[in-house]
């Protein structure tokens, strides 16, 4: 194959992807305006209704302007050879081929996150302000930007030269230590999350003694599941949207509930969120997901060892010598229809153990708490009630509100 054969792919896939995506989002925009199922009627009222049909054709809207942006900046930046131009900047400033590539990285990460910059604070204070969703100041704002910034330079960085070492050490067989190296990291970022990361952006409580506490307490010892870390977390400091999630292993495992959560849902709604989550820890779910997960990264590297060290594929980013930072960009492009089919896949496995979580909550606790939390839910999110299939099948990791309330309302096996 040719540098050119290798260029013209790359562009090829950026705009195949490009003019999929958004025929799946112009095809589920299409059904915003479908008849709201019978199931669904007592969500919203009609104001409300009004009000989720805007917010679905603004995000619509601004997904299309945003999207259709960054996809010119990508396909000029490739075209007038802005990979090469980065990378001779990077050279310029050092030789230590390591320095060179987290130079690179670092370069293109703050450029695209200027870049990227007034969307995020046009979505938070004017798309988000407007429905009533943002609780954010602008102080928060600017805080959790240079935050997350600075989090991203220190853990993105330290990983990026450790894999860029494993090469230069090993060459082809540098995949196994990077394999290595992720699958360690994920299982710590798994198990200390709650304890390292989410402190530096949120305030946790312990859950306070009372009805509610009792309520779950109580409902998780009759499914034989110990828990005795329960946090309340000040999501309300951003947004009114609510949610509640469990993390870490063993003795590490905790429950994080939204304060949002507490306003919007009652104890007995509440427990039945949790009895849901406690079902895809009965069914091993957070085991499939990190095996399978561990065999994707596993199965990426390895192809991206196959790649790395190709001149061809740096030429055709107008590079001309290969090096791991140029290699790893190429292969970014190329890999891409793989990861879109390995997405989908992915969320196809989560959409059913979604449902075996439901299907745990309806035998253990009660489908009418849950049905009645997940409107409620919804309505608080404004969340569109008639998404198109295929944009289902492509991007949801959950079943729809309406499958999931038809399947609620089966019989418990
Ligand atoms: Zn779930």
């Amino acid at each position: 194959m040719t540098p050119s054969f290798y260029y013209y792919l790359i562009l090829g896939l950026i705009i195949a992807n490009f003019i999929f995506e958004k025929y799946i989002s112009m095809l589920n925009a299409g059904y915003f305006t479908k008849k709201v199922p019978e199931l669904l009627k007592d969500i919203y009222n009609k104001e409300e209704y009004e009000s989720s049909q805007s917010y679905k054709k603004t995000n619509y809207n601004f997904g299309i302007f945003t999207s259709t942006f960054s996809f010119i900046v990508i396909l000029l930046f490739i075209i007038f050879g802005g990979f090469s131009l980065v990378d001779g900047l990077a050279r310029s400033i050092t030789q230590q081929p390591i320095a060179i590539s987290l130079l690179f990285f670092g370069i293109l990460g703050l450029a695209n996150e200027i870049i990227t910059l007034p969307f995020a604070y046009y979505q938070t204070f004017y798309i988000e302000s407007s429905f009533g969703f943002n609780k954010s100041t602008k102080a928060t704002f600017w805080l959790d930007k240079i935050k997350g910034l600075l989090l991203g330079i220190v853990l993105g960085g330290l990983i990026l030269g450790a894999i860029n070492w494993f090469y230069i050490q090993t060459t082809s067989h540098f995949w196994i230590y990077a394999w290595g190296l992720i699958t360690g990291f994920s299982l710590l970022m798994n198990m200390f999350y709650a304890q390292f990361i989410v402190p530096i952006f949120n305030k946790q409580t312990p859950l306070e003694v009372g009805e509610l506490k009792d309520a779950i307490t109580t409902f998780a010892t009759s499914v034989g599941f110990s828990i005795e870390n329960i946090y309340v977390i000040d999501g309300s400091k951003r947004s009114t949207k609510a949610n509640a999630y469990f993390s870490g292993f063993g003795s590490q495992k905790r429950i994080t509930l939204y304060d949002t959560l507490i306003n919007d849902l009652s104890n007995d709604e509440i427990v039945a969120v949790l009895a849901h989550e406690i079902g895809h820890y009965k069914k091993k779910h957070i085991i499939y997901n990190m095996l399978l997960s561990t065999l994707l990264t596993g199965l990426t590297f390895y192809i991206l060892s196959l790649f790395i060290g190709t001149d061809t594929i740096a030429m055709a980013l107008g590079v001309e010598k290969a090096s791991f930072h140029i290699g790893l960009v190429a292969f970014g492009f190329l890999y891409a229809p793989i990861s879109e089919v390995t997405g989908i896949l992915m969320h196809l496995f989560s959409r059913k153990f979604e449902y075996q979580a439901d299907n745990f909550a309806k035998k253990y606790c009660s489908n009418i708490s849950l049905i009645s939390a997940l409107k409620t839910l919804s309505k608080k999110s404004l969340s569109n009630l008639t998404p198109h299939p295929w944009y289902v099948f492509v991007h949801y990791s959950h079943p729809t509100l309406l499958e999931r309330i038809n399947n609620l309302k089966k019989p418990a096996v």
